[in-house]
């Protein structure tokens, strides 16, 4: 099972619950109507990676995203993820109503960087910024949510069990685009002028082994 790195200490998520369409400025940019509840789907624990694939036939789309960590069924930790999406297949299954495992659940679809303790850290303050190759492609916060973290919760709270260790990733604000073998992303996670959070990640060619 894949681990991820919390306070020092190392966790294996039983899963990873991901919002979609949690910002008004993506949903559009891939032409989807604004949710009147939230987007829910799962990522698998071997989906998670840290090593960032650019993929070999089709094109890996990167989604920055805020990720908290669960203990206790509460948000203790904060972490910087990167959605990768194989967008073809995602708009193919999505078009025709099936289930985006297929484009969101391959083995390396789920990098993430380590992730820091909430402490007294106000949730509402958080905001992302994604660079490549230096240059900012996305920026968001969670003012910028449709959904906020802790709504995000009570919601799932309702129908699934969160186990210490469990993901949720908020979703991408605009900007998110295809990875290019070579390239530099750096994730940044802020609270006011405060870095909880600054990773690096280049760009491999080709797939992991699982994943053809
Ligand atoms: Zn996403």
């Amino acid at each position: 099972m894949n681990t991820v790195v919390y306070a020092q200490q190392s966790l294996t998520p039983s899963k990873i619950i991901c919002i979609g369409r949690n910002y008004v400025a993506h949903a559009e940019e891939l032409g989807n109507a604004i949710p009147a509840e939230p987007v829910i789907f799962i990522k698998p624990n071997s989906a998670i990676s840290n090593q960032l694939y650019a993929g070999r036939e089709e094109a890996r789309h990167y989604e920055g995203e805020i990720c908290f960590l669960v203990i206790k069924g509460q948000l203790a930790g904060v972490g910087f993820g990167l959605d990768v999406t194989k967008r073809k297949t995602q708009q193919r299954l999505a078009k025709v109503g099936l289930p985006w495992e297929r484009a969101k659940a391959f083995d390396g679809a789920a990098v993430l960087s380590y992730f820091v303790n909430l402490d007294n850290t106000d949730v509402e303050e958080l905001a992302i910024a994604l660079l490549i190759n230096g240059e900012v492609v996305q920026q968001g916060s969670v003012g910028m949510m449709l959904f906020k973290p802790r709504a995000i919760l009570e919601e799932l709270t309702r129908f699934i069990s969160l186990e210490d260790g469990d993901i949720i990733m908020t979703g991408t604000p605009a900007g998110a685009g295809p990875i290019a073998a070579g390239d530099c992303f750096e994730g940044r996670i802020t609270a006011g002028n405060k870095t909880l959070v600054n990773i690096a990640w280049q760009a491999i060619q080709g797939n992991p082994s699982n994943d053809r």
